[in-house]
């Protein structure tokens, strides 16, 4: 199986999006908001799976139209996120890294994508839903859905990103696999599942590839890099930390499997374009 990581943008935001561990609500505001001398850039990665039926895209990264120059461009970020999403992710988006800019590259057209999965709804991750029409399946956890509604899912989730886009929202399954035994099989032959990994969104999910006896793992924001779990430390800005926890621990043990053969974060800084055959 050949997994393409494609880096859609990047965003400025607080460490303590990555390591905030015990970050409490009252000093939220404050790292929200962090003077850009304090800010870390963290990369925007999406991930093109080449499956026996067809290019899989997991997540879609920052649109065009957030960053027209590829820069920071408040003006035009405002245009798409709330102003306090704007300010809390300082999107940029250099040329030629929108997806569809990065699929026409390849040669592909949205309409040639078998299926575009989502790991959940916060904007990093679904901005370029707007470039992917045409795409023949978008599939989100009902869980990611169902709680989007409630308001602080709604304060975070935007839902003019992804509200107009037809989606397929299956259930989680009884399953053997990932921190609370639920997961979705989306091809119905365990070659791609989607687990649900809870704590940084309740309906989380991570993406689980098989080839053979080996497997690789797309955590998304389940984890931000390596050292969440090796160190247990959750990132800020989850949830529910006990869940968050559980999700860590679940990916340290995938690690420690000797059929696993790489866990990939959406956003670990230390993750390079390329591709990764399994
Ligand atoms: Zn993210």
């Amino acid at each position: 199986m050949r997994i393409h990581l494609l880096r859609c943008g990047s965003m400025r935001v607080s460490p303590a999006v990555a390591f905030g561990d015990r970050i409490s609500l009252g000093n939220t505001a404050r790292e929200l908001f962090a003077s850009d001398g304090k800010r870390v850039e963290l990369p925007v990665f999406c991930f093109l799976i080449e499956t026996p039926r067809g290019p899989v895209l997991v997540d879609t990264g920052w649109c065009r139209e957030i960053s027209p120059a590829g820069l920071y461009d408040p003006k035009a970020a405002a245009s798409v996120l709330p102003g306090y999403l704007s300010a809390f992710y300082r999107p940029l988006l250099p040329p030629g890294q929108a997806i569809h800019e990065q699929l026409a590259a390849r040669s592909l057209r949205p309409e040639d994508l078998s299926a575009v999965v989502l790991t959940h709804l916060d904007p990093d991750h679904v901005a370029g839903l707007r470039h992917l029409q045409g795409a023949k399946r978008i599939i989100l956890p009902e869980d990611e859905y169902f709680w989007s509604c409630r308001a602080v899912y709604k304060a975070r989730q935007p839902q003019r990103l992804w509200l107009p886009f037809p989606m397929e929202r299956p259930y989680y399954r009884g399953s053997s696999l990932g921190p609370n035994r639920w997961a979705i099989d989306l091809f119905g032959d365990e070659s791609l599942l989607l687990i649900n990994t809870p704590g940084h969104t309740d309906g989380h999910a991570s993406v689980l590839l098989r080839s053979g006896s080996r497997y690789a793992i797309l955590a998304g924001d389940a984890a931000f890099s390596p050292r969440n779990w090796r160190e247990d430390i959750t990132p800020g800005f989850g949830f529910d930390r006990e869940q968050q926890r559980k999700s860590l621990r679940w990916l340290r043990e995938r690690e420690a499997d000797p059929s696993c053969a790489a866990i990939l974060c959406s956003h670990d800084p230390a993750l390079q374009p390329g591709v990764l055959d399994f």
